[in-house]
């Protein structure tokens, strides 16, 4: 689904990716976990091309899209992202905010769009607060809310930028509950986390960066156990 060779990334003087490979196949769950700094939302704004990469490659079922910047909307349109903070469209009702890009992008009717926008709400349990505004939703809702948005352009991928980080406690697992669904209905997906039981539980591959490198990856539960190297054995223990 994604494949990504040699990929390196510099803002002026400071080279945050450092020469990055890896493979992410249709249906799987990645967790990408790491130290503050380490360059994972850089990797993430890659894939999606919010960020140019100085070089290197990455494609998206077999095509890349680096050399073709009027093609970087189709890939996006095609490669959902979550955001820690939400950024939802103050403005906007949530099935408004849900239905705004497929409205544009994909010229489905307003019934339409609607009609599916209503589905995913109910997917993200919120289809009672479908006229509901952001402001009077909490945080875990207006998470599900902007999950639903991300959907509704049917991605191919879902890339989440610790989508957990920002919000209450409390409010933590349902979120997650609804990451999980969306894994177990076959979600090809990476997801930045300091969640370890969700690394543990949903992902199927732990990948481990530090200092603009992949150090280590595995199979999610035999990384979590028992990691290799001495760098990601400090950051488990760091995590606990
Ligand atoms: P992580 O998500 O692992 O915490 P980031 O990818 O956000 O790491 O950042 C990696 C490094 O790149 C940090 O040193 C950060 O300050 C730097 N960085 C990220 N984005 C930019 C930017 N737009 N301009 C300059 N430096 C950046
Ligand atoms: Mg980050």
């Amino acid at each position: 689904m994604i494949e990504v060779e040699n990929l390196h990334k510099s803002f002026g003087d400071l080279e945050v990716l450092k020469g990055i490979d890896c493979r992410i196949e249709e249906g799987e769950v990645v967790c990408l976990i790491g130290p503050s700094g380490s360059g994972k939302s850089t990797l993430l704004r890659c894939i999606n091309l919010l960020e140019t990469p100085t070089s290197g490659d990455i494609k998206l079922e077999g095509k890349s899209y680096l050399s073709k910047p009027k093609e970087a909307r189709e890939l996006r349109s095609r490669v959902g992202m979550v955001f820690q903070h939400f950024n939802l469209f103050p403005h906007l009702t949530a099935l408004e905010n849900v239905t705004l890009a497929p409205l544009k992008a994909l010229k489905l009717s307003k019934e339409q769009a609607e009609v599916e926008g209503l589905k995913l709400l109910e997917q993200v349990g919120l289809a009672s607060k479908a006229s509901t505004y952001p402001g009077a939703l909490s945080g875990g809702q207006k998470q599900r809310v902007a999950i639903a948005r991300a959907l509704a352009m049917k991605p191919k991928v879902m890339l989440f930028d610790e989508p957990t980080s920002a919000l209450d406690p409390e409010v933590v697992g349902e979120v997650l509950a609804v990451m999980k669904r969306l894994a177990l209905d076959g979600m090809t997906m990476v997801v930045v986390t300091h969640e370890m039981g969700f690394a543990r539980e949903v992902a199927n591959r732990v990948v481990f960066m530090a200092d603009g490198k992949i150090v280590e990856e595995g199979e999610a539960r035999t990384f979590m156990s028992a990691p290799q190297t001495e760098r990601a054995k400090a950051f488990l223990k760091s995590q606990l």
